[in-house]
């Protein structure tokens, strides 16, 4: 399975990438987590990386495909991946398909996950994640038992700096004006899945592997 996850930030991409590879055996591949495991460990990605994201703003597209090259054609991609947080402009996305195209496994679908803006504002801004062991939590839709302390590792939750109000109304801006219009590209490749992602885990998740039923090789 080669698949990539569209939508806003706060959309539920990440949550539902983990269970397909779970499930599947297949790495998650988030260019958000690639690039913030660099920022904590200073490498020169890092570096490079951090005032855009701590900005809301998206790191360069050569940065970024350059990053994704190499860890596409690591060895555990070679049963598939989920995409999640890549591509997010119309460069990436021509990119990723010369890659693809080069290495001659195309992707199979792109799924869009459909979730109006306030819904994902109030979503983003009540998340919070654990250091320690990065389990995500919601303060409003699913709390750890004791506040602010993880269930599984007992660590310290904290907020992710880019979670902030003011920083996801522009990474919003930025989703809509360079990310959105992926949604038709892939639509014209014949690719695309749409999604509706408000209501529970389970049922979203349900949703999706409804929509790839069919559509692509759910066994590989
Ligand atoms: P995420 O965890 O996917 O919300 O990403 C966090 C931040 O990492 C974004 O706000 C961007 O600054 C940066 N980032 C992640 N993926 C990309 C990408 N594909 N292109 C450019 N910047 C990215």
């Amino acid at each position: 399975m080669r698949l990539l996850l569209l939508g806003a930030p706060g959309s539920g991409k990440g949550t539902v990438a983990q269970r397909l590879c779970n499930e599947r055996d297949i790495p998650q591949i988030s260019t958000g987590d690639i690039l913030r495991e660099a920022v904590r460990e200073g490498t020169d990605l890092g570096l490079k990386a951090k005032s855009y994201m701590d900005a809301g703003k998206l790191v360069p597209d050569e940065v970024i495909l350059g990053m994704m090259e190499k860890r596409l054609t690591a060895p555990d991609c070679a049963s598939g991946y989920v995409l999640d947080g890549f591509p997010r402009t119309l460069a990436q996305a021509t990119g990723l398909d010369e890659l693809t195209e080069r290495t001659e496994k195309p992707l199979e679908a792109a799924v869009y996950i459909e979730v109006p803006e306030d819904e994902v504002i109030k979503r983003i801004t009540s998340r919070r994640s654990c250091p320690k062991c990065g389990a995500i939590y919601n303060v409003l839709y699913s709390p750890p038992k004791k506040e602010g302390i993880c269930d599984a590792c007992g660590a310290a939750l904290e907020q992710r700096s880019d979670d902030t109000e003011e920083v996801v109304k522009n990474r919003y801006q930025i989703y809509l004006k360079e990310t959105s219009p992926l949604i038709e590209y892939y639509h014209g490749q014949d690719k695309l899945i749409t999604v509706d992602g408000v209501g529970g885990m389970d049922e979203v998740y349900s949703r999706v592997t409804a929509g790839l039923e069919g559509r692509i090789a759910t066994g590989s």
